[in-house]
């Protein structure tokens, strides 16, 4: 008997978050969606914010206090990446980070990301620092 995983409603809850985009969902409003407790959802709420992966903002909903989840960071748009130099660039097939082409020292790239930064396209609420980027 296959057992389900114990953050399976963890992944769902998170990936309706997402879906949700800037608007957000309200606390009760996700886990009537995802059939759990108010104490179990609660339980989830806090563990993603606790990993960086949504924000909760106090809200007064029908005179009671709750949250409002809101994704920290949505997934790519084509918008957003249109302009990204690795979709014509003449060595993508052979861009590898164990290669001297790598996108870890390349200045397209970086020129690129640092752009995006700029205007704040990609991250959401407060600014954090991804770790995925971290050369070191
Ligand atoms: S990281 Fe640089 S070299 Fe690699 S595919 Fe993108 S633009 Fe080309």
């Amino acid at each position: 008997m296959i057992m389900p995983k114990r953050n399976d409603l963890e992944q769902k809850a998170l990936h309706f978050v997402m879906n949700t985009g800037y608007t957000g969902v309200l606390q009760s409003e996700l886990w009537r969606e995802l059939g759990a407790s108010s104490r179990e959802g609660s339980r989830i709420a806090i563990k993603l914010e606790e990993k960086g992966l949504v924000r909760r903002e106090k809200e007064l909903e029908g005179g009671r206090w709750t949250y409002r989840l809101f994704p920290k960071r949505l997934p790519a748009s084509i918008e957003s990446i249109v302009d990204c130099p690795c979709l014509l660039c003449q060595d993508n097939a052979r861009c590898d980070p164990t290669t001297a082409i790598s996108p870890k020292s390349c200045a397209k790239l970086t020129d690129w990301i640092l752009s995006l930064d700029n205007d704040g396209s990609v991250a959401l609420g407060e600014p954090d620092f991804d770790e995925s980027m971290d050369s070191r």
